[in-house]
């Protein structure tokens, strides 16, 4: 990208990359012209929330709320919502809206998320089955759960288990569905998805391993669900939780390079030079294991957008984190950090709760999985940025405060 400030930047997409990129742009003294257009109604807000406190009803939607009017004036960020940016225009600089309008920029940022996917079987349109993306999608599946009744949710995933854990605690009979023999399949190894599925299982969730939907039944809104061997769930509520499409199809259709999702530079810069993707719908280099990876999490999302903003300033971003998410489903807290898969033996840690180390051939921790133990995280993600070997007594010794060994093993 050549380096000459730009005097419009329009970030496409209402999101926390674009939100943390629009902050960013101003920490770093941008004063140009800064649109952020998103197709939703509400100003940036944090969606990690909504399948848990704001689906139980301990913090109201509103309290999500990233970015408001006021601060968005202060900031000098035009906020353009409810409107899509239905086409990218790259040789005249331009974003084409949905109304019509139309707005000149000389950098864009396609920060566009993705959409639930939706369950592939009849029925599957009925009142009452829902996926969770959305605000107002957490407002509806809010106002489901309050009638009561059993609730199938469809998917093993995070989303889907943590909207089964907040069913529950809303007093409703729960069933999750899972394609795959376990929980959390492509993301936990099988002893950390054990833990989650007993913790589950524990509160009241039923869970059908290795079944698969066939259809959902109703009239005027859905009854029940159908399993592929023929078994039928009553059903009240229906929460399709099976994953994200990106929603890379402006990038698509400007003729950008995409493959799963916005494939971009480590900088962040797509195919053409004055466009930036971050978030759900970017695709990177992996810094840490080579390869291209699309995150789909909340950290990810707001270190790209900052890194995009670096990147449209001329700027070198920072070296991008340790991978890091959470998931809290209930009172179980699960986070991982690292990227466990790279590892060739796990050492385990116990004690009012379990962390998993995964280490290399060479002994250097390269990821964790941590449930109940979360204060383990911190300390191993230094551990794993450090790149030091790391003895096998000291990680499975509850009482060894990891990040005290981070900084002693650092200093050696
Ligand atoms: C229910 C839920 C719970 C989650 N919980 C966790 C968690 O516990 N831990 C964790 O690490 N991560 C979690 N995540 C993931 C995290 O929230 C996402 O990674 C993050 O929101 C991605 O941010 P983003 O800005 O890339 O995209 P998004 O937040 O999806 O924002 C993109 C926005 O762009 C809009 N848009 C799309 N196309 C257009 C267009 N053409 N024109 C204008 N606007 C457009 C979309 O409508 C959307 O508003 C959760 C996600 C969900 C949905």
């Amino acid at each position: 990208m050549d380096h000459i400030t730009p005097s419009s930047i329009g970030l496409v997409g209402g999101g926390l990359a674009s939100f943390r990129a629009a902050e960013t742009l101003r920490e770093l003294g941008y004063d140009g012209r800064l649109l952020l257009v998103g197709d939703e109604p509400h100003a940036p807000y944090d969606r990690p929330p909504l399948s848990k406190d704001v689906l139980v009803g301990a913090v109201p939607g509103a309290r999500t709320q990233l970015l408001g009017q006021e601060r968005a004036a202060e900031l000098g960020i035009e906020l353009v919502l409810g409107e899509r940016v239905a086409a990218l225009d790259l040789d005249c600089g331009r974003l084409e809206l949905a109304s019509g309008a139309r707005l000149d920029v000389d950098r864009v940022l396609l920060a566009t998320g993705g959409r639930a996917r939706t369950l592939p079987v009849p029925g599957a349109d009925l009142p009452g089955v829902t996926g969770l993306r959305t605000i107002d999608d957490a407002e509806r599946l809010r106002a489901l759960l309050a009638r009561g009744g059993p609730v199938v949710v469809v998917g093993g995933g995070f989303v889907g288990l943590e909207v089964a854990a907040s069913a529950r605690a809303l007093g409703c009979e729960v069933t999750v569905v899972e394609a795959a023999a376990r929980l959390l399949a492509r993301v936990l190894p099988p002893p950390a998805a054990e833990e989650v599925a007993a913790a589950h299982r524990a509160s009241g969730v039923r869970l059908e391993l290795g079944a698969a939907v066939s259809e959902v039944v109703g009239d005027d809104r859905v009854r029940e669900v159908v399993l592929a061997d023929g078994r039928r769930l009553p059903a009240s509520c229906v929460v399709v939780g099976i994953g994200m499409e990106p929603a890379d199809e402006l990038a698509r259709d400007a003729g950008l390079a995409v493959g799963d999702g916005v494939l971009t530079d480590a900088s962040a810069t797509t195919s053409h030079p004055h466009v930036l993707a971050a978030g759900d719908v970017a695709s990177s280099p992996d810094p840490w294991y080579g390869g291209r990876v699309r995150v789909e999490q909340w950290q990810s999302a707001q270190t790209q957008g900052v890194a995009a903003a670096h990147t449209m300033l001329g700027r070198e971003p920072a070296a991008p984190p340790v991978p890091w998410f959470w998931s809290d489903q209930g009172d179980l807290r699960l986070q991982v950090a690292g990227v466990p898969a790279a590892g060739e033996r796990v050492v385990e840690r116990t004690g009012g709760g379990r962390s998993w180390f995964h280490l290399d051939a060479a002994g250097r921790l390269v990821g964790v999985v941590s449930v109940q133990r979360v204060k383990d995280v911190r300390g191993a993600m230094s551990l794993i940025e450090a790149g030091v070997v790391v003895e096998d007594d000291l990680l499975a010794d509850e009482t060894q405060d990891l990040r005290r060994l981070a900084r002693s093993l650092a200093k050696a």
